[in-house]
C-alpha cells in the first residue's frame, strides 16, 4: 500500500495543534502520581498547544491501573489504555501511537527519567519544521556501570551492523509528527524496534541532548533477559548482517579444516611422521559442530521472526480504554489492519 502522508509544515500548529503525550507504564504504582503532577505542570506552561495525556497499563500487576482510572475520571485529559496483559514497552508505544489524535506525538517513560521539561525544546525544533526531535543522553545516573557500558556497546554494534544509521545514545524519548506517525502505523511488524523504525521512515530529523535522571523510583522493568531479547529484536530487524556473519564463519571453518586435511595427507604422504590419535579429530569435529550450531541458531532466529510475522496475531489486546471520546482506541490492532 503506498503511503502519501501529508508532509508536516513548519509551524504549522496553532492554538488548535494537539500534542499527544504517550507514557507506557508497567507496575509504576510508586511514581505515576509523580508523573501526572510532573506532566500537568509541564502542560499548564504551554500556551499555544492542546495536550492529550495517553497511559498505556501494560498488564501491570500492582495499583497502577486502579491509580489511573482515578486520575482519568478528574481529568479529561487524562485517557489510558489498558491491555489484557503484559505485551512489552515497544507494543505499548506501539499502542499509544495508534490512539493518539495528536498532529505530534511525544513519546515519554513513566519513571520520570526523562524530563518532561525537555519537550519544550522538542516543540521549539518542531517549530523550526523538524519531523523528529530525539533526546540524546548525555549522562545516564542512576545506572549501573554493567547497564551503561552494554547499552553503549550495544549502540555502536547496531549502527555497524544496521542498514539505516540508528542515532547513538537515543531512547524513545522523541517527539514525532503525524506523518511519522502514519508512516509508523503502516508498519506492521511484530518485533518492534521503534526507534530503529523510526530512523528507517527518515524525514527531517534532529537532536536535543539531556541529561537522565535517576528513576524517581522503583525498580527498572527491563531485566537483563528483556534488555538481550530487545537488543536481539534491534539486531536482528535491522540488518541481515549477522547471516552474512555466519557464512563467514562457515568458510573460515571450512578453511580451517581444508588445511588441516592437506597437512595430514602431507605428512602422510611425504614423511614417516604421521598425524594420529583422537586429538585433531576431536578438535576438528567440536570446531565444525560449534560453528555449524551457531549459524543454524542465526538462521533460527530469522525463521522464528518469520514465524511470529506469519501467525498475523494482533499487535495488542486491550481489556479496557478510558477518557476517549468518539472512537477510541481499538480493542486490537491486527497487522493486516495497517491503518484505521
Ligand atoms: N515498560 C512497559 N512494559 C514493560 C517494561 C517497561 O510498559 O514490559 C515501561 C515502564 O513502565 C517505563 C518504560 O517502559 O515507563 C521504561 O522502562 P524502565 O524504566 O523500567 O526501563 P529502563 O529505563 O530501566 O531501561
Ligand atoms: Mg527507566
Amino acid at each position: 500500500m503506498p503511503l502519501t502522508p501529508h508532509k508536516s509544515t513548519p509551524n504549522k500548529h496553532t492554538s488548535s495543534a494537539l500534542l499527544s503525550i504517550i507514557i507506557p507504564c508497567y507496575n509504576e504504582e510508586q511514581v505515576i502520581a509523580e508523573t501526572v503532577n510532573r506532566l500537568n505542570a509541564f502542560c499548564s506552561e504551554l500556551t499555544q498547544l492542546e495536550v492529550e495525556l495517553i497511559f498505556i497499563d501494560d498488564g501491570s500487576q500492582d495499583q497502577t491501573l486502579v491509580l489511573l482510572r482515578n486520575f482519568a475520571a478528574n481529568d479529561p485529559r487524562i485517557k489510558v489504555i489498558c491491555f489484557s496483559r503484559n505485551f512489552g514497552h515497544q507494543i505499548a508505544v506501539t499502542a499509544g501511537m495508534d490512539a493518539a489524535r495528536g498532529d505530534a506525538v511525544v513519546l515519554i517513560d513513566a519513571d520520570l527519567q526523562d524530563p518532561p521539561e525537555v519537550i519544550h525544546q522538542m516543540i521549539a525544533k518542531w517549530k523550526e519544521g523538524y519531523d523528529v526531535v530525539y533526546g540524546t543522553r548525555t549522562t545516564r545516573s542512576g545506572e549501573s556501570i554493567f547497564k551503561r557500558s552494554s547499552a553503549r556497546g550495544f549502540y555502536r554494534l547496531l549502527n555497524k551492523l544496521s542498514d539505516v544509521p540508528i542515532p547513538l545514545d537515543t531512547g524513545d524519548f522523541r517527539l514525532i509528527t503525524r506523518p511519522i506517525v502514519d508512516s509508523l502505523k503502516a508498519m506492521p511488524e511484530r518485533d518492534r524496534f521503534v526507534r530503529g523504525m523510526v530512523s528507517w521512515v527518515g524525514f527531517k530529523q534532529t537532536s536535543i541532548p539531556y541529561k537522565r535522571a535517576k528513576r524517581f523510583a522503583g525498580k527498572s522493568k527491563y531485566p537483563l533477559r528483556k534488555m538481550l531479547s530487545f537488543a536481539t529484536d534491534g539486531l536482528l530487524s535491522f540488518s541481515t548482517k549477522p547471516l552474512q556473519i555466519s557464512i563467514g564463519l562457515g568458510m573460515l571453518a571450512a578453511c580451517v579444516a581444508m588445511g588441516g586435511i592437506f597437512y595430514a595427507t602431507g605428512m602422510r604422504i611425504f614423511t614417516n611422521i604421521w598425524v594420529e590419535g583422537w586429538t585433531a579429530l576431536m578438535i576438528a569435529i567440536l570446531f565444525l559442530g560449534g560453528v555449524q550450531l551457531i549459524c543454524v541458531g542465526i538462521l533460527g532466529e530469522y525463521i522464528g521472526r518469520i514465524y511470529n510475522e506469519v501467525k498475523h496475531r494482533p499487535l495488542y489486546i486491550v481489556e479496557e480504554s478510558l477518557g476517549f471520546t468518539e472512537e477510541g482506541p481499538a480493542a486490537t490492532r491486527s497487522p493486516d489492519v495497517k491503518q484505521r
